[in-house]
């Protein structure tokens, strides 16, 4: 066995209370001191992955370097912790199932039962372990999703069961988080809901170490030893978990409840050195102590669900608090947008940024308002979908290519100027056959990009089936629209930009999956850039 720590976080009361927040404030932590840290995310629902949910059920898909379509979670981890997470950090049910059910095809049982008990038991266990054996971590965090008691996630709850016993009681810890909620007709915190939740985990045969208290006001004494006597916690272990100004707080609030401490002090773990985190107290005076102001659009069909472009927010809120500028989104629906309504709705912005997506709705007012960018000079940053609707706008309206779009939005378009590439046309199978994962992007010298990247070579994440159409190329170049990002192995085009255009740049990738907290993403940093130049011309002119 590894000498890997592991650590489990599991939820009770409900669900939304921050187990990825929170288990990225530890991560956070415990890498300020020194430690090795990853964290993974089990989720109880039976897709394989989320890469073919709707947004609207789940939020963002999150893509990880190696391709794999996870939880949103993983994009808090990254951003937290500035690591890189794989395919082994998101595990759901469908795919320990997924990988039971073809051993079991291949005879690897032959001759016996297969039951969720040692069976789909053993396929959890076996993921949690994948992370420790590398060697490469110290403590591995693993957030088990859903709420205690869920029919669905009691399979994974009984394999931390397990793996206590496997891995030994000093290499082994379980956090609860839960929610402690404030009656206001009774003016008093409840911490029954926080009991009757630990007792389902002691139904399971789990004991939590350490209960960590969402509440809305402080937690005093005597509700702590209230909570830590029903629930058999020492009462330092009882942490409470105000809400927050900020997500980014929240390392430094369970800092000052000491939650790391506890968890290396239960761990037989070192924990006299302070955490290194003045960087990230640094982030956080330029987050909340702007100089500057802009006001920026996401125009995208899910804004409903800010959910679904969380990734593309959080980035705004690294790249403004590195240019100590509050960054004022403005989350505009695309179906909206019309030709006649773009001043209105668009006018006062100093930057547009137009969404990732997927099928045809919203798509027309997407195109009017990449025209109005465009033709307005306003700074623009079009992502994926974001950027062939830019393409797809610079045909029909510089080119005069009529009816110019994406085969994607219409098969039988005369001028499919993004199209989709050979080797996607046979693929019969929707869940994970996109063009997925990080490829290498040369940039073109001098270019817009370049200048934002400050080099020439970079890689960035990918989560599409539909690309530039090259046959067109040469047309686009010669009207002003450069093809500044071509991947050296395919030729593919991945960044475009306007010539005559203070800053107008779409990348086929996503940057946002790249943006940390600590690490911001130069995309986003030019853009913000931008927006605040454009923003002081239009008050000089
Ligand atoms: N729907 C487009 C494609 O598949 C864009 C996808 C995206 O924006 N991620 O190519």
């Amino acid at each position: 066995m590894s000498s890997a720590k592991y650590i489990f976080v599991t939820g009770g009361v409900t669900s939304s209370l921050g187990k990825g927040i929170i288990s990225a404030s530890l991560g956070k932590l415990l890498q300020a001191r020194g430690f090795r840290v990853t964290i993974q995310k089990f989720d109880p629902y039976i897709n394989i992955d989320p890469g073919t949910l709707n947004p609207y059920e789940h939020g963002e898909c999150y893509v990880t370097e190696d391709g794999a379509e996870t939880d949103l979670d993983l994009g808090h981890y990254e951003r937290f912790l500035d690591i890189s997470t794989s395919q082994a950090n998101n595990i759901t049910t469908g795919r320990i199932y997924h990988n039971v059910i073809t051993a079991e095809r291949q005879g690897k049982f032959l001759g016996k039962t297969v039951q969720v008990v040692p069976h789909i038991t053993d396929e959890i266990k076996r993921n949690v372990y994948l992370l420790g054996e590398t060697g490469e971590y110290d403590f591995i965090i693993t957030e088990i999703g859903g709420c205690v008691g869920d029919i669905e996630s009691l399979p994974f709850i009984e394999a931390v069961r397990q793996v206590k016993w496997e891995v030994g009681q000093n290499n082994f810890l379980v956090i609860h988080l839960t929610l402690v909620p404030y009656l206001k007709s009774a003016g008093e915190l409840k911490t029954k809901p926080t009991q009757h939740s630990v007792k389902q985990l002691l139904e399971a045969g789990i004991q939590p170490d350490i209960l960590v208290c969402r509440a809305e006001h402080p937690l005093p004494n005597d509700i702590r030893k209230k909570m830590a006597l029903f629930c058999n916690v020492n009462i330092n272990s009882v942490i409470e978990a105000r809400d927050a100004e900020s997500i980014y707080d929240v390392p430094l609030l369970m800092l000052k409840e000491k939650l790391d401490e506890r968890v290396l002090s239960k761990l037989r773990m070192p924990h006299k050195q302070e955490p290194a985190i003045e960087h990230w107290k640094e982030f956080l005076g330029k987050l909340k102590n702007p100089t500057s102001e802009t006001r920026i659009g996401l125009i995208g069909k899910y804004v409903e669900l800010p959910d679904a472009y969380k990734s593309i927010i959080e980035s705004f809120t690294h790249a403004g608090a590195y240019n100590e500028c509050k960054v004022h989104l403005k989350l505009i629906h695309s179906e909206e947008v019309t030709a006649e309504n773009a001043q209105q709705l668009l006018g006062e912005l100093d930057g547009i940024l137009v969404a990732p997506g997927f099928g045809d709705r919203g798509i027309e007012g997407k195109i009017q308002t990449v025209r109005f960018a465009r033709e307005n000079g306003i700074p623009f940053l079009g992502i994926c979908l974001g950027m062939q609707v830019a393409v797809v706008e610079f045909a029909r309206n510089v080119l005069g290519l009529e009816g110019a779009n994406s085969t994607e939005m219409n098969k039988e378009t005369p001028h499919p100027v993004i199209a989709m590439m050979e080797d996607q046309k046979n693929i019969q199978e929707m869940g994970g056959t996109m063009r997925l994962g990080t490829y290498t992007c040369d940039l073109r010298k001098g270019s817009k990009a370049a200048q934002a990247y400050g080099k020439n070579k970079i890689s960035e994440r990918h989560r599409h089936r539909y690309e530039f159409n090259n046959k067109y190329l040469k047309e686009f170049e010669a009207a002003g629209m450069l093809a500044s990002g071509i991947n050296p192995d395919t030729g593919l085009v991945e960044m475009v930009e306007l010539k005559d255009h203070p800053w107008f740049v779409g990348g086929q990738f996503h940057p946002e999956l790249k943006s940390r907290v600590l690490n911001p993403h130069p995309l986003f940093i030019r853009f913000i850039k931008a927006a605040l130049e454009y923003k002081q011309k239009k008050q000089k002119d």
